[in-house]
């Protein structure tokens, strides 16, 4: 193993919320180390997100009006101080991002041009291009990191470890690297490794994100928070593509219906039926789907003519598949699309561990709670990410580390049966024998390939699914179908080398 010594924080994961962190971590004087196993811009979600930022930016919103769609949305386990720092850091964020060259949609004015989305009681998503938020956002940001002399990028380096002094204090990340295992001893590490959609076999994000970040802080000793909580989109575009492309909730926004293989409303007939809370809509997708009835977006009289131009991210994937939008209606499953749970992190990224940091999607930050409301989580990535990244640049190092064993790899076959249960036990409807059945095949995966880190990340999912005996928010128990009187976090720790602790 090759070692190398990082004198400041080292950022694992080049989606929006790593490279927010870089970027502040930089200026603040910290000399920056960013690991991610692609080129920038591939491989993360931050780059595909369609619909754009929640902030309130008009003058018929609030940072409070904000912060209690938020609430709402979370179905009762989302942190009230949470949901107001991010809230509150709304403008202020879209403004910085602009500064970085976000070319965020305006109207004539100069204001920001924004849209309404399921579950928000205003509309208050900027935009940029119609659907191209995450993809602009993004490069706008990569360019300012380009531009940064205190930030190195290594683009073809994965996360097996975390490397620990005596104390129990991360120093540092054991990655792969052009085949090769490499330790890095640093300041500090910030986790920025986002979602786990990769551990379905119907998600629409990148397939690579299989919640690593997530299992290698739980062996870390970290807390992890709410891991059963996994968002489902009700619109990914079901053409037999991995992963499935998203016809972005924004379309509804616009007047788009569900509606079945007859034609008949899915959610009801009333203008703004479709636009409920996301679980809520994919139920419904999926029943349809289940029953043999099929389920479909029709944007042909909302959007029409106007889909090139107005959604032209969805409108290429459905041209890409034989499918024209304009004149046919868009066939849609409920897929994989954010994990709510994660890393348990306060709003400036700190974790249970010392010199462990998480931000972004694989942050359980407690602004999601049960479930996310839309375009929360760019800003959750950009305006936590900041701030880890300025508290992480301040952070002075520990002691030596002990040695740790870097995480195997699972073969294709295997993650592709498990993708599979995932879905069919883990997804929009689960229940006691499903679970059971799937935490079975995950023991016998990793009795045969080993602890990979994926594996863990689908046992953290699936075991607290298993002990939630309730229904609430994304997490939906045929066999429990009512919410509890009380809502309740699950809060994780590993006992020993794989069994479960919860709280
Ligand atoms: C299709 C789609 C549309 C969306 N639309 C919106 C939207 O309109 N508005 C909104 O707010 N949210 C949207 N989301 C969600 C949002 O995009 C993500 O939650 C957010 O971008 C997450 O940012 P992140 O930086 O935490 O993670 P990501 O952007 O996913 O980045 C994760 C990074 O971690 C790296 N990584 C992963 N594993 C490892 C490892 N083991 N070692 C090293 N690096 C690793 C990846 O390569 C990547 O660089 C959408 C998501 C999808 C999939």
């Amino acid at each position: 193993m090759s070692r190398v010594r990082h004198e400041g924080p080292v950022i694992v994961g080049a989606g929006l919320a790593g490279l927010s962190a870089a970027l502040e971590a930089a200026r603040a004087g910290a000399r920056v180390l960013v690991v991610t196993p692609e080129p920038l811009l591939s491989g993360c979600s931050s780059a595909w997100a369609q619909g754009g930022m929640a902030a309130a930016l008009t003058a018929v919103d609030s940072a409070e009006l904000h912060a209690k769609d938020t609430l709402a949305a979370g179905a009762g386990l989302v942190e009230p101080g949470a949901a107001k720092a991010l809230t509150e850091a709304g403008r202020e964020t879209v403004e910085w991002l602009a500064a970085q060259g976000a070319p965020f949609d305006r109207d004539a004015d100069g204001g920001f041009v924004v849209s309404l989305e399921a579950a928000h009681s205003v509309a208050r998503v900027a935009r940029v291009g119609g659907d191209g938020a995450g993809r602009a956002i993004l490069s706008a940001v990569v360019a300012a990191v380009r531009a940064e002399t205190m930030i190195e990028v290594w683009e073809d380096a994965r996360l097996k470890g975390l490397s620990q002094d005596e104390a129990g204090r991360v120093v540092g990340a054991l990655v792969e690297r052009g085949g090769r295992p490499v330790e890095i001893t640093a300041t500090a590490v910030v986790l920025a490794t986002g979602g786990a959609g990769g551990l379905f076999a119907a998600t629409t994000t990148p397939s690579a994100l299989q919640g690593e970040g997530m299992a290698l802080a739980a062996r870390a000793g970290a807390e992890i928070l709410d891991p059963e909580f996994v968002q489902f989109h009700p619109t990914a575009i079901d053409v037999g593509l991995d992963p499935a492309p998203l016809a972005t909730e924004a379309l509804r926004g616009e007047g788009a219906r569900l509606i079945d293989g007859a034609g008949a409303f899915l959610l009801g007939e009333e203008a703004d039926a479709d636009l409920k809370p996301r679980d809520v809509v994919a139920r419904a997708v999926h029943a349809a789907r289940t029953a043999g009835r099929g389920a479909f977006l029709d944007a042909r009289t909302a959007v029409g003519e106007g889909f090139p131009h107005e959604f032209p991210a969805v409108f290429a994937a459905c041209m890409r598949a034989g499918l024209d939008p304009r004149v046919s209606p868009i066939p849609v499953m409920a897929a994989c699309h954010y994990h709510m749970g994660g890393v348990a992190a306060d709003a400036e990224g700190r974790t249970t561990v010392p010199g462990l940091y998480a931000v972004g999607e694989c942050a359980a930050t407690g602004v999601h709670g049960a479930n996310r409301l839309a375009s929360n989580s760019l800003l959750e990535a950009a305006a936590f990410g900041r701030r880890a990244g300025r508290v992480a640049s301040g952070e002075t190092g520990g002691g030596r580390p002990v040695a740790t064993p870097l995480a195997p790899d699972l073969p294709e076959a295997a993650l592709a049966e498990l993708r599979t249960a995932m879905t069919a036990q883990a997804g929009v409807v689960r229940d006691e024998a499903g679970l059971t059945a799937l935490i079975a095949l995950i023991d016998r995966l990793e009795a045969r390939h080993g602890p990979a880190a994926c594996l863990l990340a689908a046992r953290l999912i699936a075991q607290a699914a298993l002990d939630r005996h309730e229904s609430r928010g994304g997490h939906y128990r045929a066999d429990y179908p009512q919410k509890a009187a009380n809502a309740a976090h699950t809060r994780i720790r590993l006992a020993g080398d794989l069994a479960l602790a919860a709280e």
